[in-house]
């Protein structure tokens, strides 16, 4: 999602005839685009800001944006004097109002309405969230979810295939709340228009919500021949007790079917999830059961956090960090090598078969690579495809990260 903002900020920028630097030495303004989700990723911020302390001089601008600053708000230039401009997410028309008054510019370049690779447009449908997981600050700092209009979104995606995107991300927070606010429907209405969009080859959306997936939407996944067969469904513990304190407002037996659900439909489907180790009052026990869950349903991949308390959220204000540090430590490398095989079984299984591939770019060998329908990254090997090319490759290597191949004769 701050993919999506930076990207719809630089637009902006550049529409209104600022220029990409192409370092920060010939820069006149720099802008971060700003993560709270953890205590880590906001740390990265003030080191970047004491960091651009030195950077700061006559006719240089420094400005912030993004879940920092619905967390931190002005609090934020005190701290930081060097700071020109705290910006909320998507108001950036008065910051380029001022800017217009510091600098006199030339009309610029316009930059492609697709993203940076030209391939992949990432469109955000909702922000802000009407969840309230008792752990997480993004409520807090994106506020209540606002729909993007159907038409809006598709007007958009139109815009990016014709600059040249083969693929639409579609964004939130969850996702599967999503309802056109002109009343066209839902998630499955939305992912239905989108790909009809000639040019367009893939569809995806992320990420899902296990208490707000439609079945409409698995079966428009499964009868489609654009949308990905892949899901991201955080679930974040694999027992009822620690779900409740969550406020997830599912059980583990809700995900089961869900999951089955989804597979009946799709055998093939790619299945993520998120998963946090050491919340408030875990027990072996209840880290067993989520240890237990993660061999039931064999996940493609597995985002690992370990609980770290986020001030403000409502379970930093109620239970106190009791699983120490080490023990976390220890459930996140148990899960992590458990994991580990799970991916590699996972991937093995693709030997011999033809994966039909969106060649997104080329790595640092040389060699094209793109992703799966399932949304597993694939190596194109002796092969000159170009980006934007869907093509069937046939697997020879499997790792648990990523599978490689040769083209389909
Ligand atoms: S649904 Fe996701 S974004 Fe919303 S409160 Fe829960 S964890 Fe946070």
């Amino acid at each position: 999602m701050n993919l999506a903002d930076s990207e719809g900020l630089s637009r902006q920028l550049l529409a209104a005839g600022y220029l990409e630097a192409p370092d920060m030495e010939q820069a006149d303004i720099a802008i971060l685009n700003t993560c709270v989700v953890r205590q880590a990723s906001e740390d990265k911020v003030y080191s970047k800001l004491h960091e651009l302390r030195g950077w700061k001089g006559p006719g240089r601008t420094i400005a912030l944006t993004g879940c920092l600053v619905g967390k931190e708000g002005d609090e934020l230039k005190q701290r930081f004097p060097h700071l020109d401009a705290v910006v909320p997410i998507g108001e950036y028309g008065s910051f380029l109002t001022e800017l217009g008054t510091r600098y006199d510019w030339t009309l610029g370049e316009p930059l492609p309405v697709a993203g940076r690779t030209g391939i992949s447009h990432y469109v955000n449908v909702i922000q802000g969230c009407d969840h309230n997981c008792t752990f997480c600050i993004v409520p807090r700092v994106r506020g209540r979810e606002v729909h993007v209009p159907l038409r809006q979104v598709l007007e958009e995606c139109g815009r990016a295939v014709a600059d040249g995107a083969r693929e639409v991300v579609l964004l939130g927070q969850n996702v599967d709340d999503y309802r056109d606010p002109e009343g066209s429907g839902g998630l499955a209405a939305l992912v239905r228009e989108v790909e009809k969009l000639e040019g367009l080859r893939r569809v995806r959306f992320m990420t899902s919500h296990p208490q707000d997936l439609e079945t409409e939407l698995l079966e428009v996944m499964a009868a489609s021949t654009k949308v990905a067969h892949e899901l991201q469904l955080p679930v974040q513990s694999g027992d009822d007790s620690v779900l409740k304190r969550m406020a997830r407002g599912y059980q583990v037996r809700h995900y089961r079917a869900i999951v089955e659900k989804a597979r009946r439909l799709m055998p093939d489907l790619g299945l993520y999830t998120d998963v946090i180790v050491g919340f408030p009052g875990e027990t072996e026990e209840m880290f067993l059961n989520t240890r237990r869950l993660l061999e039931e349903i064999e996940f493609d991949v597995v985002h690992l956090a370990q609980y770290s308390p986020r001030p403000g959220t409502f379970a930093a204000g109620r239970w106190p960090d009791d699983v120490s540090a080490d023990e976390k430590r220890r459930r996140i490398n148990e899960l992590l090598a458990l994991q580990r095989q799970i991916a590699g079984r996972r991937t093995a299984r693709w030997v011999g078969r033809t994966a039909e591939v969106l060649v997104e770019g080329t790595d640092g060998l040389g060699r094209p690579y793109g992703r799966n329908r399932q949304g597993k990254r694939v190596i194109v090997k002796q092969s000159r495809v170009q980006p934007g090319e869907m093509v069937q490759v046939l697997i020879e290597e499997a790792t648990p990260g990523q599978l490689a191949g040769r083209m389909a004769a």
